[in-house]
């Protein structure tokens, strides 16, 4: 039975190849897209531009942590922080 042998062998390889490939593709495929799920993205409450986690600037405020794309967004939002809380969700 050494002809069935190397054919489930070959079938099981190929099966992993398919497995892996298929895998690489996913890992692939959701770096890309990764805003859906995974980590959460932040939006800049002053500008509303998306900021990712370990990006920007962070401050808590209110018990909330808010996220923004660079310091003058931070110092507008430190300045009027109830003013862009109120507008959240919608940008300008
Ligand atoms: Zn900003």
């Amino acid at each position: 039975m050494q002809g069935l042998g190397s054919l489930l062998l070959f079938a099981v390889f190929f099966y992993f190849m398919m497995r892996f490939g298929c895998g690489t593709h996913t890992v692939h495929g959701s770096h890309g897209g990764r805003d859906g799920h995974g980590l959460p993205e932040a939006k800049d409450p002053v500008c509303g531009m998306p900021v990712a986690s370990g990006d920007g600037y962070a401050m808590m405020f209110k018990g909330r942590q808010h996220r923004f794309c660079s310091r003058k967004c931070l110092d507008q939002f430190e300045r009027e922080p109830d003013r862009y809380l109120s507008g959240e969700g919608v940008a300008r």
